[in-house]
């Protein structure tokens, strides 16, 4: 099973990534709780490089499915074929979302790019973290330094958020979209809801 988790910067995926791999770690799964960009020591690498260096939008969206080649072939699909449950903090829907509806890159690029890349593996489940990009921000203020994208304005993160509630229209059966304003015991009972459905 292979779930990921979506949403803006500051929406709350991190800290419920690791709340959901505990509760099913506790329940006795395999779980691998991985993140993109990254995932393995490469596509680190390639993170390092798309958080910190300028470049266009189609380099950036390059680096990333490169990334996600590799995070793929080293860590997803063999985790997914020994029966493990795949957590991870951003998979493609960021890349629709950031590089599509945030930077304005060509999203039937993308979708090329995601067949040639993934060959059709989608998560069986997305969480997304719906949230007002103020909201965000002021979580975000108290917590830590910026990166080159969370110093964009608010007016990029609502370009990313409706890129991911385009993604969550266009594929109703994948996505469960969480109310991520809601504070952190209501959302986590949308969450366990989400997974007790799919009998988790
Ligand atoms: P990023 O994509 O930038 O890593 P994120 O989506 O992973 O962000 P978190 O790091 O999980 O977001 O959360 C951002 C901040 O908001 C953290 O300080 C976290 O403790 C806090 N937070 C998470 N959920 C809630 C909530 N429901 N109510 C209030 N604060 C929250
Ligand atoms: O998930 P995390 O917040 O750690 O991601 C690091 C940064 O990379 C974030 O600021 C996010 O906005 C950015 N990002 C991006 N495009 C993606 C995935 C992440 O710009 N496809």
């Amino acid at each position: 099973l292979f779930i990921s988790f979506e949403g803006i910067d500051g929406a709350g995926k991190s800290t419920h990534v690791q709340a959901v791999a505990d509760r099913l770690r506790a329940a006795g799964r395999d779980v691998v709780l991985t993140r993109e960009p990254g995932g393995t020591p490469l596509a680190e690498r390639l993170r390092e490089m798309v958080l910190h260096e300028p470049m266009d939008a189609l380099t950036e969206s390059l680096l990333i499915f490169a990334a996600r080649r590799d995070h793929l072939q080293q860590v997803i699909e063999p985790a997914l074929r020994r029966g493990a449950v795949v957590l991870c903090d951003r998979y493609t829907d960021a890349t629709f979302a950031y590089q599509g509806a945030g930077r304005g890159f060509d999203l039937a690029v993308l979708a090329q790019l995601e067949q040639w890349v993934q060959q059709g593996r989608q998560p069986d489940l997305t969480l997304w973290f719906d949230l007002a990009p103020e909201v965000a921000a002021q979580r975000l203020a108290r917590a830590r330094v910026p990166d080159r994208f969370e110093q964009q304005p608010a007016e990029f993160f609502r370009r990313v958020n409706e890129g991911y509630r385009a993604r969550a229209r266009a594929d109703a059966a994948r996505f469960v979209a969480i109310d991520a304003s809601a504070e952190r015991d209501a959302v986590w009972r949308a969450i366990e809801s989400a997974l007790q459905a799919r009998g988790l």
